[in-house]
């Protein structure tokens, strides 16, 4: 007995009065769900491939379809769920881990949306943001511990290298390989058009996009893919990378069946052979290793760019980023547990790591603690959704956010969870040429560089309301955020007080 008697979790519901037979559908699944059926005269359906990605829906061009979950469910109960015993029934069938891709799921508590912000009223007023002139730009990096002056009363600047946004914002890493050539140019482009950095990710950068240097963060993981002089002298900073949000404490792999030719190549590795970057940096075992590669790669590129160096949220989170700030990198990037991911083991994704917004507060407050606030700067991401969010992460600590899901569904992402097939219908995690020239680069850089514009219009009108005209006046401005149903510890942790006090 296999998995195939379960029920498939999603329907087709097709409305023959409406469908002309036109097989749109048919040709846009790559799931191969819908077929003529030459002996009935109709369309059909096999349900149990549909991964409810939406693409036949919004592309039947008389809105013949709609897809349901299914209300067939196995007899469950608070324990035993549906999806729970359905999982054991999978692994029944085939012995192996269960693989996912985007976030965790699960109805942990979202701290985002339990923390308010503050306007002024009476005192203090609001600033119009449409009148009066707002900075949200950002520069990221160490700063200076105090000012100092020369002899003749000048400001000595000789500040470490920065990186430069016009928001603070940038996209995260998202490897070309996992995600396709046209998500890439359109993050490359979008990138450019606002000021702001898109990442390599961990598969090295495509030739291509060298044009894009200045507004691209290089990122060097544990397998080194792609990584040689040019690739990290091309970009504004380098990123190493030492955990992920998605999948704290485990490494990546992307199959050997996408590791074909610009892939390959930019991988620096043959083709058909898998891409697995080790769990551990193999030469990284302490901060002071740590700090030999972040002078190393400060080395190869004549202490010209930034390092960041980037972990998943976890447990300790407080003392490794004091760990991180005195290994000499420049800024520290945190990825919360709610980070997307194109395919992690659905157990680690749901059960490892913690809150961003606990974990940002909490290095906040550390490194501050330490006297050390000023030598990094911090990136925060892991699921940051919209401008309120990045407006109470300033306030709670951060220099700037990291964006990735938010972005790919701005590039059409259907959030189906499926990019670990390969088998994206929106062109973006594939590498099927039928399916990657789906995407339009220029669309997609367009629609990014909208969604950033309108953030940034939100975040001038969340700050204008508080009466800050500046990000750098908001950054861990804490006093500007309030709790409400958090316990007394969970405030504490934020350092926030509750609505109402
Ligand atoms: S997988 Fe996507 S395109 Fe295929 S039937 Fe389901 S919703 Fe439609
Ligand atoms: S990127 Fe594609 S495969 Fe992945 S969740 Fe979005 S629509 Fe689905």
């Amino acid at each position: 007995m296999g998995v195939d008697f379960i029920y498939p979790e999603f329907e087709v519901i097709r409305n023959e009065s409406r469908c002309i037979a036109c097989r749109v559908c048919e040709r846009q699944c790559s799931n191969e769900v819908h077929a003529w059926s030459e002996r009935r005269g109709v369309m059909m359906s096999d349900e149990s491939r549909c991964v409810n990605c939406q693409r036949c829906v919004s592309l039947c061009p008389t809105r013949a379809l709609k897809i349901v979950r299914s209300d067939c469910r196995l007899r469950e109960n608070a324990n035993w769920t549906d999806a729970t015993i359905k999982e054991v029934y999978k692994q029944a069938g085939s012995g192996g881990v269960l693989l996912s891709s985007m976030g965790n799921p699960n109805p942990l508590p979202v701290y985002w949306d339990r923390i308010l912000i503050n306007a002024s009223q009476v005192t203090n007023p609001p600033i119009d943001p449409l009148r009066e002139p707002m900075e949200t730009r950002v520069s990221l990096g160490k700063r200076p511990q105090r000012i100092e002056r020369d002899d003749e009363g000048g400001i000595i600047c000789d500040l470490q290298p920065q990186i430069e946004l016009s928001m603070p914002v940038m996209f995260s890493a998202m490897s070309y390989g996992s995600i396709s050539y046209n998500a890439h140019a359109s993050l490359a482009r979008a990138a450019t058009e606002l000021g702001i950095m898109y990442n390599t990710g961990e598969g090295g950068l495509h030739e291509d996009f060298y044009a894009y240097g200045p507004h691209t963060i290089v990122q060097v993981a544990s397998g080194r893919f792609g990584v040689h002089e040019d690739f990290l002298n091309a970009g504004a900073a380098i990123e190493i990378k030492m955990g992920q949000g998605a999948k704290p404490g485990i490494g990546g792999h992307l199959p050997g069946a996408k590791i074909v030719g610009d892939i390959s190549r930019t991988r620096m590795i043959p083709e058909g052979s898998d891409a697995i970057s080790p769990a551990p940096h193999h030469d990284i075992y302490s901060i002071e290793d740590l700090r030999q590669l972040v002078f190393s790669l400060k080395e190869a590129t004549s202490y010209r760019k930034p390092v960041i160096v980037k972990v998943a949220a976890v447990h300790n989170i407080a003392a490794i980023a004091s760990g991180i700030a005195r290994s000499g990198a420049d800024i520290i990037a945190i990825d919360g547990f709610r980070g997307g991911t194109g395919a992690a083991p659905t157990r680690i994704r749901d059960n490892v790591g913690i809150p961003i917004e606990l974990a940002l507060a909490s290095v906040d407050q550390r490194l501050r603690d330490e006297g050390i606030r000023n030598d990094v700067s911090i990136v925060c991401g892991g699921s940051i959704r919209s401008a309120s969010d990045v407006v109470k992460a300033i306030a709670l600590g951060a220099d700037a956010c990291y964006v990735a899901t938010a972005a790919l569904l701005a590039l059409g992402c259907h959030l189906c969870r499926t990019c670990h097939t390969g088998k994206c219908n929106w062109g973006i995690a594939t590498q099927r040429p039928d399916l990657v020239k789906r995407l339009n680069p220029e669309i997609g850089s367009e629609r990014l560089v909208n969604l950033m514009n309108a953030w940034r219009h939100e975040i001038k009108e969340l700050i204008g309301g508080m009466g800050i005209n500046s990000i750098e006046a908001l950054k861990g401005n804490r006093l500007m955020l309030r709790g409400v149903g958090l316990t007394e510890k969970e405030l504490s942790i934020l350092g926030i007080n509750h609505a109402g006090e």
